[in-house]
């Protein structure tokens, strides 16, 4: 079987690493907020070109978080994209907030500036405060049109990058475009750790300490509670996981990148619906998404031949139970919608072997 992720492949090869790394923390005993935490956060600050970094407990969190620090609550309107994982609205939603979902852009499947435009023309748009853009799949939103836009409108951008660690928009790193950058490292994300963990990376010393206090009953000092803060803390042992894995993801990212560019080769002219990567970007592929019409069959056929998939994600935000209350109805985004009914995501992961991908590619060009 070809799994769609197969994490414990990168963790045989630094098993040895990571085991140091763990017996370390253990050794010391410092797992909440310990020396890991505060290094992890240099060092990821430092490699998204960032000058802050909080480390928070999920990336669902570190929205959260994100927009609490910038004062986003009840009677808010947050934009965002139909077109991505739940916990994107869900952080609106659980800040008080109501999330304005804006449909895709069919080439990138990212949100459309031109559709963000739109609305806020429109006489719904009154109380809207902040944009969170999201680089769905590992490609970068159009930042600069996203950026205009919130100039224009005095609106806040917090980037969700949860899925696009390390990814470049024109020559910058993404999660340093806006007021703050938002990570998950959820195991399987392209870089997990050995659980949940996330992290809020900004250039404002403001969000940034408001962010620390928010993950720690609000205090900086301890039994100093300045505001009212929750639990939202990164474990000592995962940064130290993820200390040593951040050192692997520029590497990660490039065999991802290869088994994209491998995978577009041997699927050129196939009739699928190929994955694009605009000039001004570089893509992490933490999914490689085609579109096909007879999806449900052939999902069957690539798992009858010990090929897995993955569907991110078969129902769109607005057509969820959950948000049955935002009263959207089917119609409502019609690229999400498609995308949701046609979009395969095939196995990819940085140890995915070329004789996998070819037989996948096989496999698809034969269906
Ligand atoms: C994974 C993910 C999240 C949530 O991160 P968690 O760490 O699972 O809370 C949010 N947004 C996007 C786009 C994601 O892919």
């Amino acid at each position: 079987m070809i799994p769609l992720v197969d994490v414990n492949r990168e963790h045989k090869f630094l098993e040895e690493e990571i085991k140091q790394a763990l017996s370390r923390v253990v050794g010391k005993g410092d797992f909440i907020l310990g020396e890991d935490v505060s290094l992890f956060e240099k060092e990821f600050s430092c490699y998204c070109e960032t000058k802050f970094a909080v480390g928070v407990s999920s990336g669902t969190e570190a929205l959260c978080l994100s927009l609490k620090a910038l004062g986003i609550g009840k009677g808010d309107k947050v934009i965002t994209a139909a077109n991505t994982f739940i916990a994107t609205a869900l952080a609106v939603t659980f800040v008080g907030a109501a999330p304005v979902l804006i449909d895709a852009d069919p080439l990138t499947y990212n949100i459309d500036p031109d559709k963000i435009r739109k609305f806020l023309c429109s006489r719904h748009s009154k109380n809207t405060r902040a944009i969170i853009p999201v680089h769905l799949y590992g490609h970068p939103a159009d930042m600069k049109a996203i950026l205009k836009i919130a100039q224009e409108y005095n609106l806040k951008i917090v980037e969700d990058a949860c899925q696009a660690h390390g990814a470049y928009y024109e020559s910058k790193r993404v999660g340093g475009f806006g007021a703050a950058g938002c990570f998950s490292f959820y195991p399987a994300k392209n870089l997990g750790a050995l659980g949940d963990a996330g992290i809020v990376v900004t250039n404002k010393k403001s969000i940034a300490r408001k962010i620390c206090m928010f993950r720690n009953y609000g205090q900086i000092k301890k039994y100093h509670h300045l505001i009212k803060g929750s639990n939202n803390r990164l474990d000592t042992i995962q940064a130290a996981v993820l200390r040593v894995k951040l050192k692997y993801l520029d590497k990660n990212n490039q065999m991802r990148r290869s088994h994209a560019q491998l995978y577009s080769e041997l699927l050129k002219d196939s009739g699928y619906i190929l994955p694009v990567e605009k000039s001004d970007c570089a893509h992490v592929y933490h999914l490689y998404v085609v579109r096909v019409r007879k999806r449900r069959q052939l999902q069957d056929y690539l798992s009858q031949q010990g090929i897995s998939t993955g569907i991110h994600y078969p129902i769109p935000i607005h057509l969820s139970k959950a948000y049955v209350s935002l009263g959207y109805k089917r119609g409502d985004f019609p690229i999400t919608e498609e995308l949701s009914a046609q979009i395969v995501s095939l196995p990819m992961f940085p140890y995915l072997k070329r004789e996998e991908i070819e037989q996948i590619a096989d496999c698809l060009r034969r269906f």
